[in-house]
């Protein structure tokens, strides 16, 4: 006879399959978020992600998106988190909030309708409250200025702390080619490497609309 097999009871997720199948919340992890895509270096780190069984957030720019629909596709697919960067990238706070919010909500539209997530979380380009959880950093690579892989390895490298979010932004090819640096070696130094959405949950927060986040600690 054939033993039977205790089930865990499935979770309810945006969609099927975004995020990591399992995460120990005993043992550290970083949330890697990339923005200002989608562009031409999504596979190579999504590839990245994949090799060594990770989940990254991309926060994606609505008008890029329209450019690179399959990309935000195929990211989706692969188990990342999709979020909300604006519709071409506006100064935000130098908008009425009527335009605020049709930037955020026709690029919620977009981003949902061709990565079949629901899109919950923002990252302005430059801060000011939306009707959604606003996702900060903890650790800024300065990957756009530098344009310099070692130096972005570096800096996520001797920076890096459980709970922390890290800033890049993955439409230049020295980004991607950090993330296939960086994430090999945080795997070896045992942080797990989860969406924005898992690493506040797996610490207890429920991110709440119109509140900035920039790191999820564990708690003491
Ligand atoms: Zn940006």
């Amino acid at each position: 006879e054939a033993p039977v097999e205790e089930k865990a009871p499935v979770e309810e997720k945006a969609a099927a399959n975004v995020g990591n199948s399992q995460i120990d919340p005993a043992k550290p992890m970083v949330a890697l978020t990339f923005d200002d895509g989608p562009g031409n270096y999504e596979d190579r780190i999504v590839a990245a992600l994949q090799k060594y069984n990770s989940k990254a957030t991309f926060f994606y720019v609505g008008t890029q998106a329209t450019k690179f629909p399959s990309t935000v596709k195929r990211v989706a697919d692969a188990g990342n988190e999709i979020g909300n960067h604006s519709y071409k990238h506006e100064n935000l706070p130098k908008l009425s909030q009527a335009a605020i919010e049709s930037s955020i909500n026709k690029t919620n539209e977009i981003l949902r309708n061709q990565s079949g997530q629901s899109v919950s979380l923002v990252r302005p380009p430059a801060l000011r409250a939306t009707g959604q959880p606003s996702i900060l950093w903890s650790i800024d690579t300065l990957d756009w200025k530098t344009k310099n892989t070692k130096n972005t390895v570096n800096v996520v490298l001797n920076q890096v702390k459980d709970g922390d979010i890290i800033l890049m932004h993955s439409i230049y090819r020295q980004t991607a080619e950090a993330a296939e640096l960086i994430i090999p070696a945080l795997k070896e130094r045992g942080y797990q490497l989860v969406t924005v959405s898992e690493l506040a949950k797996a610490r207890g927060i429920n991110m709440e609309a119109g509140k900035n986040y920039s790191s999820f600690r564990p708690k003491k």
